[in-house]
């Protein structure tokens, strides 16, 4: 397509970086997606971020929906963070050694969350997750998981089946290089789907460690679940003997303090959390019943362990970051500016009979190129719908708006985003679509 009225940005800096970059790391760079394969030109090298505005190397400013995948809830360089961080970083980068402060980021979340007892930190969301599945294994004494096609929980052997975000992004569900043993143990269902979740167990009745969900599935566009469906996977799991775990990477801390679990009222058995828990740094966490977590190492047999886990500066960022989202009303403000934003483009897309469908829940949103009323399910979203986000980011981009680099990505509203900047966004957002159409 055209680049529209407006004009591309210029990307001359970034391309440089960019041709630099493709001679160290494979395509370029560090995480598939950030390639820009999906979406129009070279991926933008980005200099610096403050609030919710980025600036790329070429000087370019955007407003920033993407808050670096989201962990960013309170947008970027909160000051407070800042302050936290630096101080820390003052005494020593990392001793191997239990913190103070690993309490006290532990304290603020277990005393505000009504469904674990127990947690311990780990460097990443797939972290947690992989070591959530080896404490069901553990638990359980069984080795099959049930997952669900376009969820995606990291990049661990077991969970690249029928995964979402990059593999989805390049049309290739499920990776290359995982042992088919493995694979065989991660059973792949449908969401939404009831029957298929019956007759899995039926199948493997007694195999079944746990099934793994999404707290509300975000890496395949935005799959809401409705609650009953939810409850069903609680009685399911109870009744056979498995465990039910929450992936709460992206929800956790996001759709409230307490995440998905509050969200439907359901008591998983592990949950894990990413992202916003380390407030920007690399974080991540899994927790249970204090009866579950025995089972870890060094009190029990389930191993794992981690040279930076509970890094200190990392536990900083957390705690600087949680306590600012318990302050009051915190979640009810940007939540409700988040639907007021997502509401005001869906009216304007139907005054002007636009096909797309804008879902929000919580602070995520995500603009489905289709009509369809209800997408609960990947095989709900024709992979062709793609090629209207790849003119919509392009369009999005020339006019200072920044969305992660593929349709298959869910957008984040973050404190930082004022009434005045979600303004401006709507309007270029509205431009945009009048280009797509
Ligand atoms: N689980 C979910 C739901 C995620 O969205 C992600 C990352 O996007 C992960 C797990 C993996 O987290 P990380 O990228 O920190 O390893």
């Amino acid at each position: 397509p055209s680049a529209g009225k407006k004009g591309d940005i210029s990307r001359e800096k970034s391309a440089e970086f960019y041709e630099k970059a493709k001679n160290y790391f494979p395509g370029g760079v560090n995480s598939p997606v950030r390639a820009f394969k999906s979406v129009y030109g070279t991926p933008l090298f980005i200099e610096r971020g403050d609030g919710c505005f980025l600036w790329d190397a070429d000087g370019n400013q955007f407003i920033d929906f993407c808050c670096s995948w989201g962990p960013l809830i309170l947008g970027h360089n909160h000051p407070k963070i800042r302050e936290k961080v630096t101080k820390t970083l003052a005494k020593g980068l990392s001793f191997g050694a239990p913190t103070a402060l690993e309490n006290e980021l532990a304290e603020l979340i277990l005393k505000n969350n009504r469904y674990i007892e127990k947690i311990r930190f780990v460097s990443s969301g797939t972290e947690a997750v992989m070591s959530a599945i080896r404490l069901a294994r553990g638990y359980t004494g069984r080795d099959k998981i049930i997952k669900f096609e376009g969820c995606y929980h990291g990049h661990s052997d077991a969970l690249l089946v029928k995964a979402g975000s990059g593999l989805v992004t390049f049309g290739e569900t499920s990776s290359a290089g995982v042992p088919k043993a493995f694979a065989d143990e991660t059973i792949v269902i449908p969401l939404n789907d009831k029957t298929a979740l019956e007759t899995a167990f039926a199948n493997f009745k007694e195999q079944i460690a746990a099934v793994i969900i999404e707290g509300i599935p975000s890496n395949n566009g935005l799959l809401i679940q409705e609650s009953a469906y939810i409850q069903s996977l609680r009685d399911i799991t109870k009744a056979n003997g498995s465990l039910l775990i929450f992936d709460e990477v992206i929800t956790g801390f996001r759709l409230g303090f307490e995440g998905a679990a509050a969200h439907y009222d359901v008591q998983p058995d592990i949950i894990t959390y990413g992202k916003i828990i380390g407030g920007g740094m690399p974080v991540g966490a899994y927790g249970a019943s204090t009866e579950l977590m025995r089972l870890i190492s060094p009190d029990g047999g389930v191993y794992q362990a981690g040279t930076l886990s509970g890094n200190p500066v990392a536990m900083a960022a957390g705690i600087a970051q949680l306590t600012e989202l318990r302050t009051s009303n915190f979640y009810k403000n940007l939540n409700t500016k988040t639907e007021e934003f997502a509401d005001a483009i869906q009216r304007y897309a139907k005054a002007k009979n636009y096909r797309v469908n804008v879902l929000n829940v919580g602070s995520i949103f995500w603009f489905a190129f289709t009509d369809k009323a209800h997408i609960r399910a990947a095989s709900d979203i024709d992979p062709a719908s793609m090629e209207y986000y790849k003119t919509f980011h392009r369009e999005l981009l020339n006019r200072g708006i920044y969305l992660g680099p593929s349709g298959y990505e869910v957008g984040f509203v973050s404190a930082a985003h004022s009434k005045i900047e979600l303004e401006k966004a709507k309007r270029a957002i509205f431009e945009s679509l009048d280009e797509v159409f």
